[in-house]
């Protein structure tokens, strides 16, 4: 067995403890294409953009996009 307290914390020095884990609401930014509130950083996940560039490819444009033999070629 490894090394055990010798004490039993107390209550209310394991509420001191816990009074630093309280879940924070997170940060919020508006985006700027779509307008819904995304996280800052991250690409929208309505729009697909990040800095003004499409960096996500959404659904609906998958479903416009032409296939065949004179579809453009995929990476
Ligand atoms: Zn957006």
């Amino acid at each position: 067995m490894g090394a055990l307290p010798k004490r039993k914390k107390s209550k209310s020095r394991a509420m001191m403890r816990l009074s630093h884990s309280a879940v924070k609401a997170p940060a919020l930014v508006e985006c700027p294409q779509c307008h819904i509130m995304i996280r800052p950083h991250h690409a929208c996940p309505a729009c697909g953009k990040y800095n003004g560039r499409d960096v996500v490819s959404q659904k609906e444009p998958k479903k416009t996009q032409p296939t065949g033999p004179l579809a453009p070629p995929k990476k």
